[in-house]
């Protein structure tokens, strides 16, 4: 029997890293799409946002980096690793297609990666809030949602849930959880203007890890990670009290640094979640970013992942002998994701040693290098913008 026609080939739920790099991706190779989001065009989210080099090659690799870069957003070329007994700088090596690292503000990059899936074709409605899913029997078939107007159903041949960590998609697929994690980190992190930073710099104090991070508007960024009791213990009496408390215990030198400019916008606080790993596909169905794989943002890396994953997923869906065969996805995504995973719940535990958490963050290195290899090994058969 022909399947019905539907109104898109796929909707995607969430327009921020993962879900506006899926869309265009998946405009670009030909399918119908419709993003949707119910927060606003160019809002901001809870999230620093320091880019890996897998996430520039990934930005490089669809023709948008210079978007990045020509948005104002200041080139990394140096990481700092601080300790208590030493100081290492290492400068990124230039390659071929990444000879700088970005952290662009969220308004930056997702706007970027959201003009992107317009110009591909993809249709954008922000504003539209999914509230539930269409099935014909288990087959997911579209989306139920609502505006500031009125409610509405859209039908599609894929529907892909990118709407983040507290996914309202995965719940309503009932995705399995296929890898779970116990470390979590609470988090609070400001701007400040006139405090010069090396580019990402990373603190490590017994119990202890913060970080700078150079962004848009000649801004630092300054955050640090604490345990979740921690955080509701402190916190609660302001999260400036419980920044700066955190700070003068562990890293005085840094509060001295950030006291010596402005800080511009408020505090922000993240009281933490545990990693998972979530199945990421069923019968018309998938998810992407946060919603499918979650980690502690203590290595930074969930934004890297997103834009990864997006192109996997796409990649699996263009292929398309079977659209809800997504097994390739999931597969390659695990692949690739295990030992970050894994090394970042044991970072994440703050219980190491120094030489262990040195010994943590080269593992660390090493797993975003098969990642990288992974990214440069695909052909690009999604062309570039113009
Ligand atoms: C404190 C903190 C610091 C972090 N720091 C970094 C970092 O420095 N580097 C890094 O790489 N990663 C970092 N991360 C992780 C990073 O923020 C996430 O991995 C990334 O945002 C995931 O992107 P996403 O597109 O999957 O989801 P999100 O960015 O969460 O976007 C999901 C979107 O879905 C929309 N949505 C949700 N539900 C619905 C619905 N029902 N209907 C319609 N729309 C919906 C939301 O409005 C949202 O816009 C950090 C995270 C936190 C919490």
């Amino acid at each position: 029997m022909p399947r019905p026609r539907r109104d898109y080939d796929v909707v995607v739920v969430g327009a921020r890293c993962a879900g506006a790099a899926t869309a265009m991706l998946l405009a670009r190779g030909g399918c119908s799409v419709l993003l949707v989001d119910r927060a606003r065009v160019g809002s901001d989210t809870l999230s620093t946002h320091a880019l890996m080099r897998g996430g520039v090659l990934q930005l490089h690799r669809w023709g948008l980096l210079e978007r990045i870069a020509a948005a104002g957003t200041p080139p990394v070329r140096t990481v700092v690793f601080d300790y208590p007994d030493e100081r290492i700088p290492i400068s990124i090596k230039p390659s071929r297609c990444v000879d700088a690292l970005y952290a662009p503000r969220r308004t930056v990059l997702d706007r970027i990666v959201v003009e992107g899936a317009r110009e591909a074709g993809a249709e954008v409605r922000f504003g539209v809030t999914v509230t539930d899913i269409l099935r014909d029997g288990p087959v997911v078939t579209g989306i139920r949602a609502r505006n500031d107007l009125s409610t509405f159903r859209t039908s599609a041949d894929l529907v892909v849930g990118a709407d983040g960590l507290r996914s309202t998609m995965a719940r309503l697929v009932d995705a399995a959880t296929t890898r779970a994690g116990s470390s979590t980190n609470a988090f609070i992190y400001g701007y400040w203007e006139g405090v010069e930073t090396a580019g990402y710099e990373w603190f490590y104090r017994p119990g202890f890890a913060s970080g700078m991070i150079s962004t848009n508007h000649g801004h630092t960024l300054t955050f640090v990670a604490m345990s979740p009791e921690q955080f509701s213990a402190t916190a609660a009496g302001g999260l400036e009290g419980a920044f700066r408390a955190s700070l003068a215990e562990h890293a005085p030198e840094l509060l001295d640094r950030i006291d010596g400019g402005a800080r511009v916008e408020r505090l922000r606080g993240f009281a933490g979640s545990a990693g998972f790993m979530r199945r990421p596909w069923g019968p018309g169905w998938a998810l992407v970013g946060d919603a499918a794989y979650y980690k502690d943002p203590i290595t930074v890396h969930g934004i890297t992942d997103a834009l990864r994953d997006a192109e996997l997923l796409a990649r699996a869906v263009l292929d398309g002998s079977d659209p809800s065969n997504l097994a390739a996805y999931e597969s390659e995504r695990d692949r690739v994701s295990r030992a970050l995973f894994d090394v970042t719940e044991r970072i994440a535990s703050r219980k190491w040693t120094m030489p262990e958490v040195k010994a943590l963050l080269r593992e660390m290195n090493e797993s975003m290098a098969d990642e990288v290899a992974l990214l440069r090994s695909l052909e690009p058969v999604l062309e570039p913008l113009a």
